[in-house]
């Protein structure tokens, strides 16, 4: 067994962001063990997938191809993937930690006789994988004992995508591999695949974000933090409070039961730093913390912190950056 799996999943024709940060995970992990990193697309006409993925990369891409992977089904994928993981003999087979994977990747490691280490938040030493637990209060360490491979999934905004290696001058290699399905042993039939609600905002691939909270006070105060926005070029997201009074549409709110998040800048303006917010933004390159309470646990997290009055240091900040501009 010497190489990393790493299984990416499509959204729109393309591979989605969190594939990628699942892939970043990959390239961590295979570098600090010294192993390959071979990448997955699976269905029925992969070519452009696998194209994508080889400009990015220069190890192997392996697409996986069968008529009745056309649509996704756990059935297909965990049979199919069975058969590609018995092929290759991985040492660990990671995935991005989506609804997909959580539907068929638990019952592919079973039916392995291993367990998958669900919504991984980081990789140790040894290697052990870190996930959370009661919202991020606890976290736990795992680490794989099994003869068989490690199976893994990422949480979204746990890893960045911008490392992944650039290809090599002669690319990736891509090879197909065809599994043996058979329709019987498919027992649902898909329907339309799952989506979200439809979202103006894509607060995930946002570079920056300006991030507002309670300490705002008001909803007439808003334009105030979003005049700060439009001057960075920055999203503006907020806390939960602010979605729950319905002063900013849910799909701006980050958190544990928001979006997660990991932009280059991320502005926290009145937001405490509770945990369930923390767990939606601490992936954030750089945090920057204006909390009037200097012992607000935001600034645990901040790489800069002003501790002042919002109303101060807001407007001063935007005419600042807008000078800056000039
Ligand atoms: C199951 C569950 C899920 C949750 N999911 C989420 C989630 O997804 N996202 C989320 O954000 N929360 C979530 N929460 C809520 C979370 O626990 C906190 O209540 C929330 O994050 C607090 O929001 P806040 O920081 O804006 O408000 P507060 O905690 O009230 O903090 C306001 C901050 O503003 C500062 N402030 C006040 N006035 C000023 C001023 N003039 N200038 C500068 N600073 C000032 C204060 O010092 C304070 O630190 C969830 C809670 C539960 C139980």
């Amino acid at each position: 067994m010497s190489d990393v799996l790493v299984v990416l999943e499509e959204r729109g024709g393309r591979v989605s962001r969190i594939s990628w940060e699942a892939f970043a995970a990959a390239q961590f992990l295979g570098a600090a063990q010294h192993q390959p990193v071979s990448a997955v697309v699976m269905g029925a006409q992969t070519e452009a997938l696998a194209a994508e993925v080889a400009a990015q990369h220069s190890g192997r891409v392996i697409r996986v191809e069968h008529a009745l992977l056309r649509h996704y089904t756990p059935d297909g994928f965990a049979l199919a993937l069975q058969q590609l993981i018995k092929s290759e003999d991985p040492t660990y087979v990671m995935f991005p930690h989506t609804y997909q994977v959580r539907d068929f990747a638990p019952a592919l490691a079973t039916r392995m006789g291993e367990v998958l280490i669900g919504d991984v938040v980081s990789i140790g030493e040894g290697p052990t994988f870190t996930r959370q637990f009661m919202q991020g209060r606890l976290t736990g360490a795992y680490r794989h004992t099994g003869d068989g491979p490690c199976f893994v999934s990422v949480q979204a905004g746990a890893f960045r995508a911008e490392p992944i290696a650039p290809a090599g001058a002669d690319g990736a290699c891509v090879s197909t591999f065809t599994p043996t399905l058979d329709a019987a042993q498919i027992r649902t039939h898909p329907g339309e695949p799952f989506r979200g609600s439809e979202q103006t905002v894509d607060l995930g691939s946002a570079q920056r974000i300006v991030s507002v909270g309670r300490g705002i006070k008001e909803a007439e105060n808003l334009p105030m933090v979003e005049e700060l926005a439009k001057a960075l070029g920055a999203e503006l997201a907020a806390s939960r409070p602010i979605c729950d009074n319905g002063w900013l549409p849910m799909e701006r709110q980050v958190g544990s039961s928001g979006q997660t998040v990991s932009p280059q800048l991320y502005l926290a303006v009145g937001i405490s730093g509770a945990i369930q917010h923390l767990v939606g933004m601490k992936g954030s390159q750089c945090i920057v913390a204006i909390n009037k309470d200097a012992e607000a646990p935001i600034f645990e997290v901040a790489d800069y912190g002003i501790v002042g009055d919002l109303f101060e240091v807001v407007p001063a900040l935007t005419e600042a950056v807008k000078a800056a501009k000039e």
